[in-house]
C-alpha cells in the first residue's frame, strides 16, 4: 500500500461517482487499513465511491479506530463473479 498525502490520495482515487452505490454486500469483509491493522468493512462507514471499470468498485473508507487514516480500497473478484477480497491501493493520514 502506498502512503500518500491528501492531494495525491484524491488524485489516485480519481473521479467520484455522483450516486451512492449500495455496499452492504461487502459488510464484514476485512480490509488492510492505512493505520496498519485490518478492519471489517461496513457500509455505514464513512466512505466515498469512485468509478472503476466493470464490476469492481473503488472506495475510500475511514479507519474506524483512528479517523485520521483513510484507505483507498478496491474490490477484487475471482472468476468475475465471486468476491475475493479488498485490495488496499493507497493510504492517507491527515493531521
Ligand atoms: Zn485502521
Amino acid at each position: 500500500m502506498k502512503n500518500l498525502n491528501t492531494e495525491e490520495f484524491l488524485f489516485e482515487a480519481g473521479a467520484q461517482m455522483t450516486f451512492h452505490r449500495d455496499m452492504s454486500y461487502y459488510n464484514e469483509k476485512s480490509f488492510q487499513c492505512a493505520c496498519g491493522s485490518e478492519h471489517d468493512f461496513y457500509d455505514y462507514m464513512n466512505y466515498s465511491n469512485f468509478g472503476t471499470s466493470g464490476i469492481n468498485a473503488k472506495m475510500i473508507v475511514t479507519c474506524p479506530k483512528d479517523p485520521k487514516f483513510s484507505t483507498l480500497i478496491k474490490t477484487k473478484y475471482k472468476f468475475l463473479v465471486v468476491f475475493d477480497k479488498f485490495i488496499s491501493l493507497a493510504g492517507c493520514k491527515t493531521e
